[in-house]
């Protein structure tokens, strides 16, 4: 018999966590799949193969006893011996034909209900599989793979709607572990011999094309509190891709995003707004109507203000939210000419800058040219 190297079928190291394997499985599966290589027999047999490294690697228990199994063999004990040392119940160390499992596999791992060493009887089934006792030759589902997929969504919230929270209706693409398969990508049917089960076939599950999981549009109302600033993400628990039970659900992450705003603009928890002011409003101070994300706010712009200078309504931006403090509301002044001089108001512009002139009064130029 030969050995397996399930690592090297599966392309991951001696040490691979079980999300590499899982995911190395899928990647593999999905490119050998016979759906996508249909007539292709050197793909069905490196998707049996696949397949086959991933019942035993993705099982903690399984993947253990190959462990020690790998060890026996590189040290070169005698078949028998490492036969009767993992096999040693094992009376029934052969699955049916047909079923698409190598030798080896069956030989080790196929006769489940002959159990291995120490695997015994476990609650949760002979070799680490999950399985019903009324199993009478149908289909049936391996163990599961653990937890499901976490998901990420985006969620678009409006100025307003971030300083006051909101509720929103997302919709999302899930991708959660199929139920037929439990995410393995494929389902095997056994027969009951004697006390133990035996797997006689494995397919492709047809529910997931082999994937594992399955991918459906998913809709969920989410209360978005006051205070999320853009780009911040929100953990919803549970609400990512479906497990086999509600505790190995993923979790959803939603990437907050602020709908572009033509008046403000927010960084942090500061609201920003430029805003334009007559050159004499500028000069003379002037009290003028600003708008606010919430309506308009009278603003004292203090006499001899220049172009740029930032007026701040404290607190007025963003709402706190944990450690952080709320935000400001900023308004930064862009001084205007006006272009629009009547002829009495031109002449009045011109005797200003007569008197000005008069006076001499600084350069404004002046230390650009010094030196
Ligand atoms: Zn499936």
């Amino acid at each position: 018999m030969e050995f397996r190297d399930y690592y090297k079928v599966l392309g991951v190291e001696r040490n691979a966590t079980a999300a590499q394997i899982k995911s190395a499985y899928r990647k593999l599966a999905r490119k050998h799949h016979p759906d996508v290589n249909p007539g292709n027999k050197g793909a069905e047999n490196k998707f049996k193969e696949i397949n086959e490294a991933y019942q035993v690697l993705s099982d903690p228990e399984k993947r253990k006893k190959y462990d020690l199994l790998g060890a026996d063999w590189e040290r070169g004990a005698p078949e028998d011996e490492v036969l009767r040392r993992y096999a040693r119940a094992g009376a029934d160390s052969g699955a049916m034909g047909g079923g698409g499992f190598s030798d080896f596999f069956e030989r080790f791992f196929g006769g489940l209900g002959g159990g291995f060493p120490g695997g015994g009887r476990s609650a949760r089934g002979a070799a680490g599989f999950d399985f019903a006792d009324d199993i009478g030759g149908g289909f049936r589902t391996p163990r599961s793979m653990g937890k499901a997929p976490d998901l990420e969504a985006e969620v678009r919230i409006t100025l307003q709607e971030a300083i006051h929270g909101t509720k929103k209706r997302i919709d999302f693409v899930a991708h959660d572990e199929c139920d037929v398969c439990g995410g393995s990508g494929i389902v095997t049917r056994e027969q009951k011999r004697g006390n133990a089960r035996v797997i006689r076939s494995a397919e492709p599950c047809s529910k997931c094309s082999g994937a594992g999981v399955i991918q459906q549009r998913r809709q969920l109302e989410v209360t978005i509190p006051p205070g999320m600033t853009e780009g911040s993400r929100m953990r919803l628990k549970g609400q990512g891709g479906r497990g086999p039970r509600p505790e190995l659900n993923g979790d959803l992450f939603l990437n907050v995003r602020f709908e572009p705003n033509s008046v403000f603009t927010v960084s942090g928890r500061d609201v920003r707004c430029l805003l334009p002011v007559w050159d004499y409003e500028a000069a003379l101070g002037a009290e003028v109507t600003a708008p606010t994300p919430d309506g308009r706010v009278s603003l004292k712009i203090p006499p001899g203000s220049q172009s740029g200078r930032v007026l701040r309504l404290k607190g007025h931006g963003l709402p706190a939210r944990g450690k952080d403090p709320v935000g400001d509301l900023l308004y930064e002044l862009k001084v205007l000419a006006p272009t629009d001089l009547t002829d009495e108001e031109r002449d009045l512009m011109q005797q200003f800058a007569e008197r000005r002139r008069a006076r001499a009064v600084a350069d404004p130029r002046a230390d650009l040219m010094r030196g």
